[in-house]
């Protein structure tokens, strides 16, 4: 490919909303055949907030709010800013903090009130009043947060993301252009598949940690797949770099953005279909 020609491509994907690194990675965007989408905030909103919250047998529903909420203040995460939020609109002013912990993938952990409280999905026992609500919630395709202290899961809070409007559509268009969409999430298993049923991806990797993102793009790239990685977190960073091609959304966070080959302004997965379709137009144009 010419210079001038993938420069042309370059300007042509700003026009589209398409941020390109540098004009080179027009080419290795052609041979992409699997796109590995992360969930929370790339083919959902990220915007979430509290539905629901469940007490086992004997706990005070305010203590559990005032716990999370105070934890949950100090996270930039999806989920906590719905805790927080949710927690102060229903108790007023939030608890202190000490020794604050975040997990990356998992939750947050911290001294409250006296007690050891974790928020998110660390391996601790759930009261068995709780499993009803935590199974009915995560079918329904919501996310189940454990509120724990002194040892167990004492709380269970409902968080509700949605759907982006466009992500369906985009799935549809990957699917057309003979992409494999495949849907890669820390969060459980359920609400993944509820999710990619709503937008029509049929293979999903939940429960991975960070950590283990990179490893997935890895094993796909082993099997011989040219792997794109869309994907907006901290958590998405290492698999963005690792993809031979990494999307970052625009709304998403600086490391996701700088560790990604091409940035989506406007933070619409259908710009990925755009990026693709541009590359392979400005590369049999110079053939
Ligand atoms: P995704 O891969 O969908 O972007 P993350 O890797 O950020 O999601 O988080 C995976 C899961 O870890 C979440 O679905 C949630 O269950 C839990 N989690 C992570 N951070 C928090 C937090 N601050 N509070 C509660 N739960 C959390
Ligand atoms: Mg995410």
């Amino acid at each position: 490919a010419t210079p001038t020609a993938l420069l042309v491509g370059t300007g042509r994907g700003a026009q589209l909303g398409i941020l390109i690194k540098g004009p080179e990675v027009l080419e290795s965007t052609r041979r992409v055949d699997t796109v590995v989408l992360d969930k929370t905030g790339t083919v959902t909103t990220g915007r979430m907030s509290l539905t629901s919250v469940h007490v086992a047998d004997g706990v005070d529903e305010a203590e559990a709010l005032r716990l999370a909420g105070a934890l949950e203040d100090a996270s930039e995460h999806p989920i906590a800013r719905a805790i927080a939020v949710g927690a102060e609109a229903r108790t007023g002013e939030l608890p202190t903090v000490d020794d604050f912990r975040n997990e990356e993938g998992i939750g947050v952990q911290g001294i409250v009130e006296g007690h050891k409280v974790q928020v998110g999905r660390w391996d601790l026992p759930l009261d068995p009043s709780l499993t009803a609500a935590k199974q009915a919630a995560e079918r329904a395709g919501r996310t189940a947060v454990a509120v724990a202290w002194d040892g167990s899961v004492r709380a269970v809070l409902v968080v509700a993301d949605t759907v982006k409007p466009t992500s369906a559509e985009a799935v549809a268009q990957l699917k057309s252009l003979g992409l494999k969409p495949i849907l890669l999430t820390g969060d459980n298993a359920s609400v993944a598949r509820a999710v990619a049923a709503e937008v029509g991806i049929d293979d999903v990797i939940a429960e991975v940690l960070p950590a283990g993102k990179v490893d997935v793009v890895a094993q796909l790239q082993r099997r011989g797949q040219v792997v794109a990685m869309v994907g907006d977190g901290v958590n998405d960073a290492a698999a963005l770099a690792k993809a031979d091609l990494g999307l970052a959304m625009g709304t998403g966070t600086d490391v996701a953005i700088e560790a990604s080959d091409l940035t989506l302004v406007r933070a619409d997965l259908r710009a990925t279909v755009d990026a693709i379709r541009l590359s392979r137009k400005t590369l049999s144009t110079i053939r």
